[in-house]
C-alpha cells in the first residue's frame, strides 16, 4: 500500500482541509481543528469537542480500515464541521439551542453542497456496516476474554485521546489541595479505574496499596474541574480531619473549599447517573 494511502491522523487532517476548502470555506474560523481516530464503535461515526481554545474531531477507529469507502470517512468529517460552524466545539455562538433538532445538519450540508456525500456514506453505512462491525469485532463479541482486551483497549483508546485530563494533571492536582491539609504531597497515590459498567462510584480508595482510583470517565474534559477536586478533597478530608460528615465539611470550611466542593457533590447528584450512562466508553449506544 502506498504511504499517501495509509489512514492516520495527517491522512484525515488533509481530507479535512479539502472539505472545509470545498464546502466551509465561507464559515467563521473559531477554534484550531485537531482530527484523529478514537473508538472503534458500534453506533458512533465521530464526534467533536473542545478543550480550552482547541477542537478535537474524531472519526470512528474502524474508519481507518481501508474497506471502508472514503467517502463513508468524509460524510463523517462534514458531519463534524456541520457542528463546529453551528458552534459546537469551536468556540462560535451556538445557532441552535440542540445539535440535531429539527434536521439542521441535514439543511447545513444540503445548502453547502455536500449532502450527495452523506447520502452515499448512508446506504454504505445502512447495507454495509453492520456486517462489517461483526467481522471487525465479531471475536469481541464471542469471547469474553477477548473483550476484557477490547474494554481495555476502549479506556486506553479513551485516556489517551488528545485534550482528556491526564493522570499528571490530576496527581498535581491532588499534591496542591494535600498542602491545604499539611501534606507535603499527597498521602496517596492517583490512578485512572477503567471501570467496569456496574462501577457507578466516582473514586476509591484502596487502603492496601494506597492509592485512589478515579473513575476513567472523570478525565473526559466536559466533567468540571470540581468535580475531580471534590473525590480527591473527599480523601484528603478523610485522612486529615477525620471519617465522618460533619469533620469532612468542617474541615473544608475552614480552608474555604466548600463552596468549590458544593459545585462537585451537585454534579454528582444531578449530571453523573446521566453522564455515566451516555458516555462510558464500553457502552455501545444509538
Ligand atoms: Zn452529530
Amino acid at each position: 500500500m502506498p504511504e499517501s494511502q495509509l489512514r492516520d491522523a495527517r491522512w484525515l487532517d488533509a481530507r479535512l482541509r479539502r472539505l472545509w476548502d470545498a464546502y466551509f470555506s465561507d464559515a467563521p474560523a473559531g477554534y484550531p481543528i485537531t482530527v484523529f481516530f478514537g473508538r472503534r464503535a458500534r453506533y458512533r461515526y465521530g464526534s467533536i469537542y473542545s478543550r480550552g481554545r482547541q477542537c478535537f474531531i474524531t472519526v470512528n477507529g474502524l474508519f481507518a480500515h481501508p474497506a471502508v469507502p472514503e467517502h463513508v470517512v468524509d460524510a463523517t468529517l462534514i458531519h463534524e464541521l456541520a457542528h463546529y460552524v453551528h458552534g459546537y466545539g469551536s468556540g462560535l455562538r451556538k445557532l441552535h439551542s440542540s445539535p440535531h433538532r429539527g434536521g439542521v445538519i441535514d439543511r447545513e450540508l444540503k445548502q453547502r453542497g455536500c449532502w450527495h456525500i452523506e447520502e452515499r456514506a448512508a446506504e454504505w453505512r445502512r447495507t454495509r456496516w453492520p456486517d462489517f462491525y461483526v467481522e471487525q469485532n465479531g471475536h469481541a463479541l464471542e469471547h469474553r476474554a477477548l473483550r476484557e482486551e477490547d474494554g481495555n483497549a476502549r479506556w486506553s483508546a479513551f485516556l489517551e485521546a488528545p485534550g482528556m485530563r491526564t493522570l499528571e494533571e490530576v496527581r498535581h492536582r491532588a499534591d496542591a489541595l494535600a498542602r491545604l491539609f499539611g501534606f507535603g504531597s499527597a498521602p496517596f497515590t492517583v490512578e485512572w479505574l477503567p471501570a467496569s459498567l456496574h462501577r457507578r462510584g466516582l473514586s476509591y480508595r484502596m487502603r492496601s496499596t494506597q492509592t485512589v482510583r478515579i473513575h476513567g470517565l472523570l478525565a473526559d474534559p466536559r466533567v468540571p474541574d470540581e468535580v475531580i477536586d471534590y473525590e480527591l478533597l473527599y480523601w484528603l478530608a478523610t485522612e486529615a480531619c477525620g471519617p465522618h460528615w460533619h469533620q469532612l465539611e468542617q474541615g473544608l470550611k475552614q480552608r474555604r473549599l466548600w463552596a468549590r466542593a458544593s459545585r462537585g457533590i451537585r454534579w454528582r447528584r444531578k449530571v453523573w447517573a446521566g453522564f455515566l450512562a451516555e458516555h462510558h466508553p464500553l457502552r455501545s449506544r444509538k
